[in-house]
């Protein structure tokens, strides 16, 4: 074989696993179609949110806090700023699925939390200007990744420790070697034998593997950086993370950081899905006027003029959990699909759990039953 492990796609999870590979003293290849990193795929804008009171599922919560604990250790491990404590805002009304699933989780888990009304968020942090009524979970853990850096960060460990890092390479295919044994991958620029196969190929996904064909469904996104008009109560002293349900939408947002400009985005955008290759790339002015008249209603001290906008890609499974799981026909090979829209907090975490399944019995500590391929709510309909 020429490596233990071949990691497809070098982005947000690929660059995680490939550095927990490497230190547990695997030769890991990796290889990724774009630049390291790029601005293709769904990690790209600088910032990703991280959060505890996890009101997608209450399961999530071990998982989150694991991958605080290693974000913390790749930040010892190479001096780089990846995790930048602001404090979280999960908001809504009170009966919506958001706040109650915050509250859920921040209870079950015991999490340091505090139940805020809009009016209340809106004096302790005055760039919001939520609705009077509204229920907030203030999370004081809540912050951001930095996703851009960590992927570079994750590769310099990872080339630390000896994996081959390769970009503008594109695998084309990969087929299970006869008799079981390990894969062979195909690029566009080689043949390399592995005895297991990561794929972590992100909206590309569908296309590398069968099993998520119909499963894993790309989706334009595009995030926005509006310049504050007073911007004091936009820094990362003053202005939590927030996810937020509102009649227009549930959307999510930042303090400034890095680049001018507080920047949000809205789930599910335009809802606009198809192959990866063939969503748009280059934002419009109906993006531009749909995010600003949110921008414009909730946090108008922030909606000054606009200096950025990025389109980029969810994933999207139809429960909108992830798929961490071995291939179901070639159990070297491990698949993770793991967006959705909010995937990237849990890269470090998941490149940990890639590496358990690719190296061993296959087996992991940590519990991730909910994410298998096998679950009922991934099933075609009728079983
Ligand atoms: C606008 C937006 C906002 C988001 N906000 C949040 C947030 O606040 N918090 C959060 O936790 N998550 C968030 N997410 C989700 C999160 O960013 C994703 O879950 C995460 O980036 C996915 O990482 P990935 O490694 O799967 O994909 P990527 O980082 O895109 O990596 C996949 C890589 O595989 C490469 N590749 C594809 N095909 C091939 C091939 N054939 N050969 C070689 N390489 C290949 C691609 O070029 C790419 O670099 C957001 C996503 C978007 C788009």
């Amino acid at each position: 074989m020429d490596y233990h492990v071949i990691v497809a796609g070098v982005g947000g999870m690929g660059s995680a696993a490939a550095w927990q590979l490497a230190r547990r003293g695997q030769r890991v290849l990796g290889l990724e179609r774009f630049d390291i990193p790029n601005t293709r795929g769904s990690s790209h804008g600088i910032s990703r949110i991280i959060r505890l009171a996890y009101y997608e599922d209450t399961a999530y919560v071990p998982l989150l806090r694991r991958a605080y604990e290693l974000w913390r250790e790749a930040e010892a491990a190479s001096g780089a700023e990846l995790l930048v404590i602001t404090g979280s805002l999960d908001a809504s009304p009170e009966d919506d699925a958001l706040f109650q699933g915050a509250l859920a989780s921040a209870r079950l888990h015991d999490l340091p939390h505090e139940v805020l009304t809009g009016t209340e968020v809106n004096e302790r942090f005055p760039g919001y200007r939520l609705p009077a009524g509204f229920r907030a979970i203030f999370q004081p853990q809540g912050g951001l990744v930095a996703s851009e850096r960590a992927i570079v960060t994750h590769v310099r460990l990872a080339q630390a420790k000896g994996a081959d890092i390769r970009a503008r390479e594109r695998v084309v295919d990969w087929m299970a070697n006869a008799g079981g044994e390990g894969v062979t991958v195909v690029t566009d620029k080689g043949r390399y034998r592995a005895a297991r196969l990561v794929l972590t190929a992100g909206a590309w996904m569908n296309e590398l593997a069968m099993p998520l064909r119909r499963i894993a469904v790309p989706e334009r996104q595009v995030l926005a950086w509006l310049q504050p008009l007073r911007p004091d109560w936009f820094g990362r002293d003053r202005f939590p993370v927030f996810n937020l349900q509102v009649a227009e939408g549930r959307y999510y947002g930042f303090p400034v950081y890095e680049v001018p400009g507080f920047k949000f985005g809205r789930y599910h955008h335009q809802q606009e899905t198809g192959a990866a290759d063939t969503l748009l790339r280059e934002p419009d002015a109906a993006d531009e006027a749909l995010l600003r008249t949110f921008g414009e209603r909730y946090f108008p001290d922030g909606s000054g003029p606009t200096m950025a906008l990025r389109a980029c890609m969810f994933t999207n499974t139809p429960d909108e959990h992830f798929v961490l799981d071995h291939h179901p026909d070639h159990p070297q090979v491990v698949l993770a699909s793991p967006c959705s829209g909010h995937g990237y907090k849990f890269c470090s975490v998941i490149g940990e759990i890639l590496a358990d399944l690719a190296t061993g019995d296959g087996t992991t500590r940590h519990d991730i039953g909910f994410l298998r391929l096998d679950r009922r709510a991934l099933a075609p309909a009728g079983q």
